[in-house]
């Protein structure tokens, strides 16, 4: 745990919020908007203390980013990230990181906030979330693409989740966008076998959902026969095939065809993230639109990318892109380009989830979206867990990313 430099004083903006603290328990539990004495003054906040809590979540059925080599469930690791200001007021964030997705992991998210991040944020203006990644990024510098980006995305969850409660505003609101009140989920199929597509549809269905995103790669026969049957099976859903950079060129070139022909509308990370000429390969193709994921880090990489023509679309999430602050500029850039823009995710929990909800609600993402934390996580560290409703989730409108964190179940796991 990172200590703050100074001990926050005894101010007239501490009485404020312990009043409006008060006021708020005996309103039962409900998110009233207020605002940092301070912030109301103009006056900026500082960043007094930073501190990280791992918290795994217990996974439900099968993910292949979650399970080990004998193919056991391994639960989903994430860190909590709780940023203090030295009025008292507090921002929470969560790093998700998936290291059979990309190479952070709890660890490496952990020592990075507390031996090189939180030294040089503390002391800061919290509401300058610019300059937080400006020093997060010469602190940990950037190899082709942003450095680390998972963990930078719980400091940044924290800093917008902050900004928003010392000025009682929504993420949305401070954007200035009005956006939508709820997002459509897709339900995420990663068979082993084929026989297991038909009952995997049967699950999701009952829980509410109509759309299916479908996990494809390596091998063609068997991607090509479960995209037929899962659209046989709901001809009327959204079918979103995502090869995970698992597909070589020739195989991709040769596959491509196929899965439209059997009914997928998109294709996310067809090749591996660094091959560059292959993308501009497939896209002549014109077969379908080709998503991009892994591939895109920050919105220096997306701005060549679309220069160099190698993508129609971009499966978003905050997560991968060290948070709001730069899935914000992409998701603008991508719509000033006519590029598709669909919401994703990193099977998020709680924090995390309600960043993407956030930002996909104020962008109106309407297409279902892959955000599939609810399906396969068991457990919430928030006093009201996110609940699916005819497989869609509310926008939280609160302040900040308007989920509230109940310490207690930090401790005691979720
Ligand atoms: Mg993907």
């Amino acid at each position: 745990m990172m200590r703050m430099r100074n001990e926050p004083t005894k101010s007239a903006a501490c009485s404020r919020r312990e009043f409006l603290g008060g006021a708020l328990a005996a309103g039962a539990g409900a998110i009233l908007p207020r605002m940092s004495a301070r912030a109301e003054e103009g006056k900026s906040l500082k960043i007094a203390r930073v501190e990280t809590f791992p918290v795994s979540y217990k996974t439900v059925g099968r993910f292949k980013f979650f399970e080990d080599a004998m193919g056991r469930p391994t639960g989903r690791p994430t860190v909590v990230v709780k940023i203090t200001a030295d009025d008292g007021t507090q921002g929470w964030g969560q790093s998700v990181p998936t290291p059979k997705w990309s190479y952070e992991t709890l660890e490496t998210v952990q020592t990075t906030i507390e031996r090189y991040l939180a030294p040089v944020l503390i002391g800061r203006d919290a509401l300058d979330i610019d300059g937080a990644h400006a020093a997060m990024n010469r602190a940990i510098a950037p190899s082709f693409s942003t450095g680390q980006p998972i963990c930078k995305a719980g400091i940044d969850l924290a800093l917008w989740d902050l900004a928003g409660r010392a000025r009682g505003k929504s993420i949305a609101e401070m954007w200035g966008l009005k956006g939508i009140r709820d997002i459509t989920l897709s339900w995420t199929l990663n068979p082993a076998k084929l026989d297991d597509i038909e009952p995997l549809i049967e699950e999701g269905r009952r829980a509410g959902y109509r759309n299916f995103n479908v996990k494809v790669a390596p091998d063609p026969k068997f991607d090509i026969e479960l995209c037929r049957r899962v659209k046989k099976a709901a001809p009327d859903g959204f079918l979103w095939a995502d090869a995970n950079g698992g597909y070589d060129l020739a195989t991709a070139l040769e596959v491509i065809p196929k899965l439209a022909d059997a009914g997928v509308e998109v294709l996310e990370q067809p090749l591996p993230a660094n091959r560059l000429t292959g993308y501009r390969d497939i896209r002549k193709l014109k077969a379908l639109p080709i998503l991009m994921d892994e591939g895109l880090v920050s919105s220096a990489e997306l701005e060549e990318f679309i220069k160099l023509g190698l993508l129609d679309g971009v499966a978003m999430k905050p997560a991968r892109c060290g948070g709001l602050t730069d899935a914000k500029r992409q998701i603008e850039l991508a719509r000033r380009h006519g590029l598709m823009v669909l919401g994703s995710g990193l099977t998020d929990p709680d924090i995390s989830l309600a960043a993407s909800l956030v930002l996909y609600g104020a962008f109106d993402l309407t297409r279902p979206a892959a955000l599939n934390g609810p399906q396969f996580l068991q457990g919430s560290i928030l006093k009201k867990p996110f609940k699916v409703e005819s497989g869609r989730l509310r926008v939280p409108t609160g302040p900040g990313l308007g989920v509230e964190v109940d310490p207690a179940k930090i401790a005691s796991g979720p």
